[in-house]
């Protein structure tokens, strides 16, 4: 649904605001502690972040592609952690309820899900399965009773620590191979049968966490199945396209962060007797950024008008996740070259941000998948003519 003008406008505006008030004074301390705030958690919730796409009937906002990027430019001049903390809810988990649920699963799930009551993970990644998410392995076996029992183990799940509900992929047919016969479980996280493994120690990103996560004989009730038996990779591949344009959107907020913090830099800092801003090889670093982060943007929007148009999108959302997260590397990268040996002390946060932003070209699928989702769909769309 699109927001008139006006209350599009004070949403962004309440957005960006928290951004400054709330989520950067409050950055490093979480990059130290490793830990978000239960405040902050709940003030998230308050605002209506968990649910940006869910419809009103559940709670959520049910912002439209337009909106929804727009709301997300501001969120994410924050670090990234605070979006990756309710990453799995406004994404794969939420819209995968909404898009595969029936309608007692949807009443069950999605208003504590907008809410940000229940925090929801996403588990498809499996250490055998990367890029290659098709040739999944975790099994899940259907009784004659017509409860399922649920084995094998994945991997770098985000929120396994602090999730109430996961959202897994498993495959359904032992005898199938690639994207068929494969299912979508429900499994709610007090459910026997469920390890979680200890959270890895990574890159960037402290605040949220990743985990490994096992099922062993994990039994479930015939109720835990999300949509049709079999067809549940087409059920995640239906919610990826919108998540990709998510992924663009984060891209974009952090990358005017970075570039902000960059110009700010250079008008302050003197050397030769003069602001590096006058220099005109900072200037080229200073506008390839700007071109790049306005290039990104509008690539976002207009994918994102096009998909409130019906539109297929996925060629068009694996561009806006590829562009934007290999623009976002660069515009980090000039934006510690610009800070010089300042950029490279942690103390700066572009020293941490440039950490943060590394992940945005690996999951989700990495650059190259998105190279070749993009030539597929250019090939299949030709040969269509
Ligand atoms: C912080 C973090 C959070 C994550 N959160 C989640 C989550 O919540 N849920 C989830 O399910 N997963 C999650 N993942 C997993 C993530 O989606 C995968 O790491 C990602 O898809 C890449 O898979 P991989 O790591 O196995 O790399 P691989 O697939 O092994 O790829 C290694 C390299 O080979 C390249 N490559 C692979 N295949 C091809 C090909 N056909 N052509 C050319 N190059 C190729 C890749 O591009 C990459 O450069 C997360 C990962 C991280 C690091």
């Amino acid at each position: 649904m699109a927001l008139d003008t006006d209350t599009l406008r004070q949403l962004t505006d309440s957005v960006a605001r928290f951004v400054r008030e709330r989520l950067i004074p409050a950055e490093a301390k979480v990059a130290e502690e490793d830990r978000i705030p239960d405040e902050i958690i709940a003030d998230m919730g308050k605002l209506g972040l968990f649910g940006l796409t869910l419809p009103e009937k559940y709670g959520g906002l049910e912002l439209c592609a337009s909106d929804e990027v727009k709301v997300v430019f501001e969120l994410c001049y924050a670090a990234p952690t605070f979006r990756g903390y309710l990453g799995a809810n406004n994404g794969l988990g939420g819209r995968s309820i909404l898009n595969g649920g029936s309608e007692e699963q949807r009443e069950r799930y999605l208003p504590r899900v907008a809410s940000g009551e229940l925090l929801t993970a996403f588990a498809l990644t499996e250490p055998a399965t990367g890029s290659d998410a098709s040739a999944l392995k975790t099994k899940a076996e259907h009784r004659a009773d017509g409860t399922w029992v649920l084995n094998g183990s994945k991997r770098f799940i985000t929120g396994v620590a602090e999730a109430d509900l996961f959202i897994v992929v498993a495959r359904s047919d032992p005898e199938s191979k690639g994207g068929k016969g494969v299912s979508v479980f429900l499994v709610e996280a007090d459910n026997p049968g469920i390890v979680r493994g200890k959270n890895e120690r990574k890159m960037g990103q402290q605040g949220t966490h990743v985990a490994d996560l096992h099922f062993d004989n994990c039994v479930l009730p015939a109720t835990a199945l999300l949509g049709v038996e079999g067809k549940g990779f087409q059920l995640t591949m239906e919610a990826i396209d919108r998540s990709r344009l998510h992924m663009g959107a984060i891209c974009s907020g952090l990358a005017r962060r970075l570039l902000d913090e960059s110009l700010n830099y250079a008008m302050e800092r003197k050397q030769f007797g003069q602001p590096i801003a006058e220099f005109q090889l900072i200037q080229a670093m200073l506008a390839d950024s700007q071109a790049d982060l306005l290039a990104a943007r509008a690539l976002v929007l207009e994918t994102a008008a096009r998909c409130d148009a019906g539109e297929n999108i996925s060629m068009e959302a694996s561009c806006c996740k590829m562009f934007a997260s290999e623009m976002l590397g660069r515009i980090a990268d000039r934006a510690v070259q610009i800070h010089g040996g300042a950029g490279y002390m942690q103390d700066s946060p572009v020293e941490r941000l440039y950490r943060d932003a590394r992940i945005f070209r690996i999951y989700e699928g990495t650059t190259q998948i998105q190279q070749l989702t993009i030539a597929k769909n250019m090939i299949r769309r030709a040969a269509a003519g």
